[in-house]
């Protein structure tokens, strides 16, 4: 059986997973027009083929994509935008706070607490593409597009990690604020700027409204949603 290179989550919108199985994933999200926003763009060579293969799957052009919408600066999020940038010629979004650091190509400093994160601070890459962000977006922003996509600032993971609100498909794309790997669970602490910070940010989340929780880790949740963000959120992991 061929790969599925993009997992329908909505109507008009899509998952398409950029590593092995669901670990780290993009999203696509169609305009009635047929243009095409992506969130995120994966590892640098493998998520940019992945990207396009789904892109190919759901009967879209690489010239089809308008906007690439940057969930927070880490490579395996940003590491294939500068291919899927020249190939599709798309605008790249970013929140005011992580602009930077895709502009600069260096990562946001993360937390060294523990000598766990010192150690895991050492493997980790001290660059990353340098992209041009053309437009800055801040929190509580509606992107006009796809219906309206909501902006929400959930720092800690990095200073300006965004998590995104598809209110008129119900889709919730967390961001790196949870993740769903075996279960609802954060971040790693030496992954983040400020672990701490993340967790107390992400409690937003379980005030939104929808019925699709989807992770850019991870395989979305789709009985039950809001509930099961919740509960986490509330320490009771289920
Ligand atoms: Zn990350």
């Amino acid at each position: 059986m061929a790969r599925i290179c993009a997992v329908p989550l909505a109507d008009g919108v899509w998952r398409i997973p950029t590593s092995v199985g669901d670990l780290v994933n993009t999203f696509a999200l169609r305009d009635p027009d047929g243009s095409v926003t992506l969130v995120d763009a994966g590892v640098r060579w493998l998520g940019s083929r992945r990207v396009l293969a789904g892109l190919a799957e759901l009967g879209a052009r690489p010239a089809d994509v308008a906007r690439i919408v940057v969930t927070h600066a880490h490579i395996d999020h940003t590491g294939g935008l500068p291919r899927l940038v020249q190939e599709t010629g798309a605008a790249v979004y970013s929140h005011e706070r992580d602009a930077i650091y895709l502009r600069e190509g260096r990562p946001p400093r993360t937390n060294r607490s523990s000598r766990a994160a010192r150690i895991a601070a050492r493997f980790t890459p001290k660059k990353l593409p340098k992209v041009p962000v053309t437009e800055e977006v801040a929190d509580g922003t509606v992107l006009p597009l796809a219906g309206g996509l909501r902006v929400v600032h959930t720092p800690g993971h990095t200073p300006g990690h965004i998590s995104l609100l598809h209110e008129r498909s119900g889709v919730l794309i967390t961001g790196d604020a949870v993740f769903n790997v075996r279960g609802l669970r954060w971040a790693p602490a030496w992954s983040c700027t400020d672990p701490t910070r993340n967790r107390r940010a992400a409690d937003v989340l379980g005030d939104l409204d929808y019925q699709v929780a989807a992770f850019t880790h991870g395989p979305e949740v789709r009985h039950r949603a809001r509930e099961a963000v919740r509960a986490f959120l509330r320490g009771r992991e289920r």
